[in-house]
């Protein structure tokens, strides 16, 4: 077992806050596979935080939903453990999202984001203590002061609907520039160029702080990491820290679920009901042109492979349509080695695993390529149209291609799910077989819901049939 550095990690405000300030990298013993498994889980959490923001939620579903995502991806069996994974992960994810531009302006968002709910969650005497470890330069304003402007703070807080504030309330003088979010949001009393910010309010001043010490720390990180660290460790750590940053975190969907084989006959229905946009347009252009590209007949056939179709079925149904164009002997030459290669039967029969959604948003295709992700790669003209014969109507439609113009791809794919279905996918899609199983399953209890209805109302008709032509008590013997 590989182990990086020899010392131990410490912990900041243990005695009153589980929030650190990642002021500097600790000084850490941590195993090669804790590095990245701690990292892994973070990162779940700052990828659940960007979706539940671009989904629009409201700062108190942010709030509870940081609280949740922390308890089921950080959490230690020990306070002090817990304590190190934070902080270690932290690290990783700095050198992991130092290295470009974007990764940085994403890292930054999610992890001020992130400090800002939990900073919330912790007790005001750990938020004191905070305070003072971040040596803000600002003081609390003394009573007499307090009295001269109590009338005018007294105003700002009715007009957001908060109570006055009570004698012993306690208010921080800042320069209003540092505080630009209460500024902008009309939330505070500014006077002579101060802004008053209340206690309940301090999150800001903090998060402003956070904010741009990590945004420093990024750029120095990012130089340490292209002047020495990415060379030295190239063996051991620059494959682990380079991966990080574009890998899928769900399940690999590369076996079917048990039970669920699809089979031939099942493909047509399950492509119009279950298949998620980018599956469904390589299934038609595939009928259209009896052909797909090499990235085409990658992305549909190891789709169809991790949605239940076995080998035998898969070589059938691209024999089918392949055969229509280039001949079935030509098929069975040129292209049934790449399908029986997918399952693992040929070359160095490795199992290949389905697409994410993160791979195929990636992918670039060229000129009669089909696969790629339609909400990333359509024009915005082919995408209403493609939405729209998926049966998306209008205000639905307008929602995902406003998260289309903000690169939110995966959200308007959510959004696409839910407007079909009529129901909600609050984990999002992350991966087209995902969105297949999710698919089946809403339609599944819709149909079981469906049947039951069908069930009472039979048994309602039966009654009222029986209870016309015989006595009462035949109708209580039908148990509902
Ligand atoms: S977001 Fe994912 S599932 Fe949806 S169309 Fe794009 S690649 Fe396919």
């Amino acid at each position: 077992m590989q182990s990086l550095g020899t010392r131990r990690v410490y912990h900041q405000n243990d005695a009153v806050s589980t929030l650190p300030l990642y002021r500097s990298a600790p000084p850490l013993e941590v195993r090669l596979e804790d590095f990245e498994a701690f990292a892994v889980d973070r990162l779940r959490v700052l990828k659940a935080i960007s979706d539940g923001l671009s989904r629009g939620k409201k700062p108190e579903e942010m709030e509870k939903l940081v609280e949740e995502l922390w308890k089921t991806h950080m959490k230690q069996p020990k306070l002090s453990e817990a304590g190190n994974k934070d902080v270690i992960s932290h690290f990783v994810l700095r050198l992991v999202y130092c290295r470009t531009e974007d990764l940085r302006k994403w890292f930054l968002s999610m992890e001020t984001m992130l400090f800002r709910y939990r900073f919330k969650l912790q007790s005001p005497e750990a938020q004191r203590a905070l305070m003072a470890d971040l040596d803000l330069p600002y003081k609390a304003v003394n009573t007499a002061e307090f009295e001269s402007v109590k009338d005018k703070v007294s105003q700002v807080a009715r007009s957001i609907v908060q109570p006055p504030p009570t004698e012993d309330a306690k208010f921080y003088k800042v320069p209003f520039e540092e505080v630009p979010e209460l500024v902008a949001s009309r939330r505070v009393y500014i006077h002579q160029g101060n802004a008053y910010v209340a206690m309940n309010q301090v999150v800001s001043l903090v998060v402003t702080q956070f904010r741009s010490f990590l945004s420093k720390a990024l750029i120095l990180t990012n130089r340490k990491w292209t002047s020495s660290i990415k060379e030295q460790e190239k063996d051991r750590l620059t494959p682990i820290v380079e991966e990080l940053s574009t890998s899928y975190l769900g399940p690999d969907y590369s076996q079917p679920r048990e039970s669920a084989e699809i089979s031939l006959k099942d493909i047509d229905h399950l492509a119009k009901s279950s298949f998620p946009l980018c599956m469904r347009h390589l299934y038609e252009k595939l009928k259209e042109d009896h052909h797909l590209k090499h990235g085409g007949r990658m992305q549909l056939g190891l789709f169809l492979k991790g949605v239940g179709l076995n080998l035998d079925d898969a070589l059938a149904f691209w024999r089918a349509e392949f055969s229509q164009k280039v001949g079935a002997e030509r098929f069975d030459k040129e292209y049934a080695y790449n399908i029986r290669h997918n399952y693992g039967r040929e070359g160095k029969r490795t199992d290949y695993t389905p697409f994410s959604c993160q791979k195929v948003i990636s992918s670039t295709p060229g000129v009669g390529d089909h696969h790629g992700c339609p909400f990333r790669h359509f024009s915005e003209e082919n995408l209403r149209a493609a939405l729209g014969r998926m049966g998306v109507g209008n205000r639905g439609m307008d929602d995902i291609i406003d998260k289309v113009r903000n690169r939110h791809y995966q959200v308007a794919c959510t959004l696409t799910f839910e407007a079909v279905h009529g129901s909600t996918c609050d984990a999002g899609i992350n991966h087209p077989n995902q969105y297949f199983i999710d698919s089946q399953k809403v339609l599944q209890s819709k149909l079981l819901e469906y049947m039951s209805i069908k069930d009472a109302e039979e048994t309602i008709i039966l009654l009222a049939n029986i209870s016309n032509c015989e006595p009462a008590h035949h109708v209580k013997q039908k148990n509902f």
